[in-house]
């Protein structure tokens, strides 16, 4: 049984996750560029480490979650980074969304080293991280998969086995396109709903009650009444999706007309300085096209 757990990347998401961690009785290290995040892991017991290869010695597991692809680059591959101090025999799990194709880079990388390597990328956000809620996706060597599920099942609500390295990363930009799609809808739905004079309110009662009623359209739909922006999910990240979400497509050749739309949406978002808002800030560029502030107050 796993006892020793490396977290790296304490971010929105990677705090709640090393704090259940912590709750559930791992020993733990952590390590994040800006150390100050690490403050309150060691208050409560974590070994604080000094860069990502002191992160991972002396660890069965070693988990992280970054913000992209360039990050998972720099930690995992750069100097002292997370190869250079790992060890045969340790696990590796990438719970950040990047391309399928990093994730398949990782697998060869630790393979070379006797490491295993799972992607398992997350939905669900800063609360249900903090709740240990999330719904987690595994890729990987299924009995790899089978040692960690109990370490993961303190995390989520749900873990599924995604079979083949890279396919949980694939289905997370898989899931994401129809979050950016929904964000897209609701906001459009939102704007053209005040144009008509409808109670915003009772617009909201009605989606959350309706057949295409979803948890996401109904919190960020609440959120934007009360023009609450504080972010649980980044615009610039969901922007990064975007873009991820367009290259995968490309590859595929598989047609993503919709996405198209909202990744320019969401890049004029940040263009107007919203990049750091909640995603569901992509409605203020489309307001600044209506010339209308959605508001149910
Ligand atoms: P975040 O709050 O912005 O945290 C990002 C983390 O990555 C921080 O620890 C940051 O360190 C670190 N980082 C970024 N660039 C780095 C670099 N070059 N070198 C070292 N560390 C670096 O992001 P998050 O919301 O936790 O998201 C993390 C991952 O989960 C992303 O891939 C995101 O797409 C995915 N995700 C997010 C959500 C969500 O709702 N937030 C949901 C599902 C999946 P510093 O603290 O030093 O900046």
């Amino acid at each position: 049984m796993i006892k020793t757990i490396s977290y790296l990347g304490l971010g929105t998401m990677g705090s709640g996750m090393a704090s259940n961690l912590l709750k559930a009785g791992y020993n733990l290290t952590v390590w994040n560029r800006s150390p100050e995040k690490c403050e309150p892991f060691a208050r409560k017991g974590a070994r604080v480490a000094d860069s990502p290869a002191d992160a991972v010695r002396d660890v069965e597991l070693v988990m992280y979650s970054f913000s992209n692809d360039d990050a998972v680059e720099e930690v995992v591959f750069g100097a002292k980074g997370i190869l250079s101090g790992s060890k045969a025999g340790q696990i590796a799990i990438d719970m950040s969304t990047v391309m399928p194709a990093t994730s398949l880079r990782e697998l060869e990388a630790y393979a070379k080293r006797g490491v295993d390597f799972l992607d398992a990328p997350v939905f669900g956000s800063k609360s249900e991280s903090a709740q240990a809620k999330l719904w987690i996706m595994a890729a990987g060597n299924k009995a790899i998969f089978e040692k960690v599920k109990p370490i993961l099942e303190r995390l989520g609500q749900t873990v599924h086995y995604s079979g083949k390295n890279g396919n949980a990363a694939a289905m997370k930009l898989v899931g994401n396109l129809i979050v950016a799609l929904e964000l897209e809808a609701l906001s459009e739905g939102l704007i053209l709903a005040q144009k008509a004079g409808l109670d915003l309110r009772t617009v909201m009662e009605v989606v959350n009650v309706a057949d295409f009623r979803s948890p996401l359209l109904v919190s960020n739909g609440r959120n934007i009444l009360k023009r609450d922006f504080s972010p649980s999910f980044a615009l610039k990240l969901m922007l990064k999706d975007a873009a991820l979400i367009e290259k995968f497509g490309e590859e595929l050749q598989s047609p993503l007309p919709g996405l198209r739309v909202i990744k320019r949406n969401l890049a004029s978002a940040v263009a107007l300085g919203f990049g750091k808002e909640n995603a569901s800030a992509v409605i203020k560029a489309l307001e600044k096209e209506a010339g209308v502030e959605v508001n149910g107050r």
